[in-house]
């Protein structure tokens, strides 16, 4: 196979929810039509307890949390198809959201009982960010939940993203007989016992049926003609910028309606794309010179093992195991020998990959979030990851002042590294750490002993509302008060930590002047 034709079948998406969703469940399905996983119940540890396989991170495994389940190659239909998880909950991080900048697409799953749920929105605002064509599959159709209608409007005030139905409920819950299909015209029963059936242009069974009667056909035909007099049509362009949303409806755990989500995903989901430069040049997929950046680092808990994964995505070329690649932030040049790629229930050794994939490099220290390697005597760095705004702060220092020194070392390489986010009060000089979740600031205190010899004492300040500030000049020392703490960030740029949104808007009112603005 040429680079282009082996690029040409990958696709790589991020699966997005809220916890409970079903993402893991859907995850499984689209595992089992792969053939890359033989029974559900494999993806996630915690729910088998078969998680044997892999020595990572004590906390990951109490968690019951994998680095094999975060990025999980399948085959389907002559594709190669790259899922990417994005843990949720206790084990959200900025790692969640980076993994959305190493996609090029992304699933989102909602409960249709439950809408759109907060971790939802936070996932899905960085793929509208990115201009990332978004698959919508809502789950749970075989209980009841909210109206179909309702749940596209839903979408599309909170999200701000056209609607295009691919097919429409039968019922729900005990009534759910099946899905239409609107462009085959056919509906596919829910239960084994029921046949396929096929509609005509106008919506009129072509043969008859007992559902012909029922009232929850009726009232689906009804609303597939009201969704067709709307008159949407399934703009592909829209699609591809993020503009429009497909959405399925189906259960997951039945595994009903997946199938036809994933025909529809390959069908439609974008080729591995290119990436900017921060010289202003566009790396393409099929240019034969490898590239690729790391945007996870996925640390060994284990003091026996003190090596790190990082992942990365390539985005041009090809990687064979063994090659030499210069990391460009030091211009250091490395043999990368130990590579791993991801599979559903095992990590293997990878001695091949192209644009679009993800591999795991095992790594003692060189690496940092957002770092690129290239190959063959290149020298660019791809663009920036975004910085995201963090929500939870914690005020940290050194139990013991005679390891003053290591935990400024420990602390320094570990924000550089983007595990976690530093701040410092202004007068004071008080380090506060900054993160989008709990995990983070675990992750950190256990770091800080085990890799720097380090006890940290850790104090929580709470939830904040970050907002950076576009007048700095215009700051003055009355501003600065316990409801708005001012501090600067690591560039040295200002930043008020509110502890609230009314705090926020109260000093919005007050200082009127003062322009804030939040990362992402
Ligand atoms: P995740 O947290 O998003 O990964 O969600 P899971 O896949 O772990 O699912 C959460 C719960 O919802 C589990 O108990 C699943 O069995 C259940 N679940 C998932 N999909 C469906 C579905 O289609 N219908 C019903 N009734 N339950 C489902």
């Amino acid at each position: 196979m040429t680079l282009r034709e082996e690029v040409e079948i990958r696709k790589t998406f991020a699966i997005i929810s809220h916890p409970d969703a079903g993402k893991t469940t859907l995850t499984e399905k689209l595992l089992l039509f792969g053939g890359a996983i033989r029974e559900a119940g494999t993806v996630k540890g915690k729910k088998t307890g078969k998680f044997a396989t892999s020595d990572w991170m004590d906390v990951e495994k109490e968690r019951g949390i994998s680095v094999t389940s975060s990025v999980m190659q399948f085959d389907y239909d002559d594709f190669k198809i790259n899922i990417l998880d994005t843990p949720g909950h206790e084990d959200f991080s900025e790692d969640t959201y980076r993994t959305l900048m190493a996609v090029d697409s992304a699933v989102m799953v909602i409960d249709a009982a439950k809408g759109i749920e907060p971790q939802t929105l936070k996932l899905f605002k960085v793929c509208k960010m990115r201009g990332i064509p978004i698959f919508t599959f809502i789950n749970k159709l075989d209980r009841v939940g909210k109206e179909p209608f309702d749940l596209l409007e839903e979408i599309e005030k909170t999200l701000d993203i056209e609607t295009y139905p691919m097919n429409w409920p039968v019922g729900m819950g005990p009534s759910f007989f099946g899905i239409i299909d609107r462009k085959k015209r056919t509906i596919e029963p829910f239960r084994d016992e029921e046949n396929l059936l096929h509609l005509d242009e106008d919506y009129q069974l072509t043969t008859s049926h007992a559902i012909e009667s029922d009232s929850a056909f009726e009232a689906a035909i009804e609303e597939l003609m009201l969704v067709d007099e709307a008159g949407e049509s399934f703009d592909e362009a829209k699609l591809l910028t993020g503009d429009l949303t497909p959405v399925f409806f189906g259960s997951a755990l039945a595994n009903f309606g997946v199938q036809n989500f994933l025909n529809a995903y390959v069908d439609f989901a974008p080729m591995p794309s290119g990436r900017l430069t921060e010289e202003g040049d566009v790396v393409e997929p099929f240019d034969s010179a490898f590239s690729g950046f790391i945007f996870k680092i996925q640390a060994n808990m284990n003091p026996a093992h003190r090596d790190r994964i990082a992942f990365m995505r390539i985005v041009s070329g090809a990687f064979e195991r063994g090659m030499d690649v210069t990391l460009t932030r030091t211009g250091k040049k490395l043999k990368i020998s130990r590579s791993t790629s991801f599979m559903a229930d095992d990590t293997q050794t990878v001695n091949h990959a192209v644009s679009g994939d993800i591999i795991g490099l095992y790594d003692s220290g060189n690496y940092q979030i957002g770092d690129t390697l290239v190959g063959s005597n290149q020298k660019f760095h791809f663009e920036k990851l975004p910085q995201f705004t963090p929500e939870l702060f914690m005020k940290v220092s050194a139990k013991n002042v005679m390891k003053q020194k290591h935990f400024h070392k420990g602390i320094e390489q570990l924000v550089q590294e983007g595990a976690i986010q530093l701040y410092r009060t202004l007068y004071t000089n008080q380090i506060i750490l900054g993160a989008v979740g709990q995990l983070q600031f675990e992750v950190f205190e256990h770091r800080m002993n085990s890799e720097y010899n380090v006890d940290v004492v850790m104090e929580p300040v709470g939830k904040k509302i970050a907002r950076w500030i576009e007048n700095e000049e215009a700051i003055t020392d009355a501003m600065n008060s316990s409801r708005s703490i001012l501090v600067d960030d690591r560039f040295g740029n200002k930043v008020f930590l509110f502890e609230n949104e009314f705090a926020t808007r109260w000093f919005e009112d007050k200082f009127p002047d003062i322009k804030l603005y939040s990362l992402l």
